[in-house]
């Protein structure tokens, strides 16, 4: 049983792995919706329409959702998970899977191979994210007040499935990638951040594409490739400000302003500027000279496996982790403002500057030379996956350094009470001491812990 959500970004990466599922003679059953039943159905999978088990959303819940609000998508993935329950009894007991494989946000998914023993694989379209690597997510001040602004909600949602028979008390556990799952992640080892903290359950198997295209940068003069992704993309302004940017430049370039914005809206263009609702990106990818993107885990992988340096313009937290790791690599120059100007320098810069170029092209030899959807099949076929000596040793660090870190807090915060009233120091001099002290201490934690 495969299990996804409605987005195609967290369902491109697993196509070719259901098709060589179903190529090696599996039977793969994926619950999908009808946006993508082409596509799954494309791969040989049985497809299995969930449509009708999605909540019914108010306006106000609808425009949360497209942000990309992480309540939002906490509280429609409970909901609906409630909703498909007696559905998911259903399939379970006629299927008889031998392995779940869940979208790592697909909380149906990983909650049915919870209730009912079955071999569970994570699915993760995105970087995976622990202690560690979690610190290339910059959360902004919306996305926390969100956050916090949300838990209540979320909470009560918890307290609603609690009837069908799952106990859980946050979504972190969810949410999160830990070191005891058996997890695929469509990124090399050598791309994903930190990938040394995560444990031998970790199959980093690198872009999961079945392209038929070769890098091919004989262009007659650059190419330049623009995208927003297929979510947040509704950014008419934004698109007129390209226009602006690189109109009457020696270079072409061809943008993808998605299917909600109208072409004829952006006005009459320059001559070398062409606008389409959506291309056939990785084709467009494999000539362009520079792709300034929103730095979707998929669109980064599809411009680094063709070689294509990038202009990085992240929208939300996991984009700028993406964006920061490309940034890293020397592949890809981030976007310092969204004025005109800054538009044209950054390509200017991405295209005078060799050395991006080189660093996409180093990217493409590493993720070309990944299993890619083989290996991910591979991982799924011999599911479960025994924990090696190396694993259980690192499961009780883990839990050594959560007794430890305990025990710290146990310390630090009666000190930060009682300290101030036996002596002169003030409570937020004991906290910061406290915290400076904590420091050193964490990083031992983290070495230590991994997930
Ligand atoms: N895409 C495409 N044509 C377009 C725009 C996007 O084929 O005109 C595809 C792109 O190749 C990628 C996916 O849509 O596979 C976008 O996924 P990503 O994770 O980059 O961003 P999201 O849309 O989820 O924000």
């Amino acid at each position: 049983m495969w299990f996804c959500i409605p987005a195609h970004g967290h369902h491109n990466p697993t196509l070719p792995v259901a098709a060589e599922l179903v190529r090696r003679g599996d039977a793969v059953r994926y619950y999908s919706f009808e946006e993508f039943r082409e596509k799954v159905e494309a791969t040989g999978a049985e497809y299995v329409s969930c449509d009708r088990f999605l909540p019914g959303l108010s306006a106000w819940e609808e425009a949360a959702l497209k942000r990309v609000s992480t309540t939002e998508m906490s509280v429609v993935a409970l909901r609906t998970t409630g909703r498909m329950d007696d559905f998911l009894r259903e399939q379970v007991e006629e299927f008889r899977p031998d392995v779940i494989v869940s979208d790592s946000v697909c909380f149906w998914g990983k909650l049915t191979a919870r209730k009912y023993h079955i071999p569970l694989v994570v699915s993760t379209t995105t970087f995976a994210f622990n202690q560690s690597s979690s610190q290339y997510m910059k959360s902004s001040l919306a996305e926390i007040a969100d956050l916090i602004g949300g838990s209540r909600r979320v909470k009560a949602e918890l307290k609603a499935l609690e009837k069908y028979g799952y106990h859980e008390k946050s979504i972190m556990p969810l949410v999160q990638n830990d070191n005891f799952t058996d997890t695929i992640v469509y990124a090399t080892a050598r791309y994903q951040p930190r990938s040394e903290t995560f444990s031998g359950h970790y199959a980093f198997v690198g872009p999961s594409l079945s392209l038929p295209y070769e890098p091919a940068k004989d262009n007659r003069r650059p190419l330049v490739y623009i995208s927003l992704g297929t979510v947040i993309n509704e950014r008419p302004e934004f698109y007129r400000r390209c226009a602006e940017a690189l109109g009457g430049e020696d270079m072409d370039v061809v943008i993808s302003c998605g299917r909600s914005v109208d072409v004829a809206s952006l006005g009459e263009l320059p001559e070398n500027i062409r606008v389409y609702p959506y291309v056939n990106q990785p084709e467009v990818l494999s000539r362009a000279n520079v792709f300034l993107t929103h730095c979707g885990m998929n669109s980064v992988s599809e411009s680094l496996y063709m070689g294509t340096p990038m202009v990085l313009f992240p929208q939300t937290n996991e984009q700028r982790a993406v964006a920061r790791r490309a940034g890293e690599l020397g592949a890809g120059l981030p976007l310092k403002g969204e004025g005109a100007a800054d538009i044209r320098d950054a390509v200017r810069a991405v295209l005078a500057q060799e050395s991006y170029a080189a660093s996409a092209m180093a990217c493409a030899r590493d993720f070309r030379s990944a299993p890619g959807a083989a290996g991910a099949a591979d991982f799924i076929e011999s599911a479960p996956h025994e924990l090696p000596e190396e694993d259980r040793r690192q499961r009780r660090s883990a839990m050594l350094a959560g007794w430890m870190q305990l025990l710290y807090w146990a310390v630090a915060v009666p000190l930060i009470l009682l300290l101030p009233r036996w002596t002169a120091v003030r409570w937020w001099m004991a906290a910061i001491a406290a915290n400076l002290l904590f420091g050193p201490y964490k990083k031992l934690l983290e070495r230590k812990g991994g997930g």
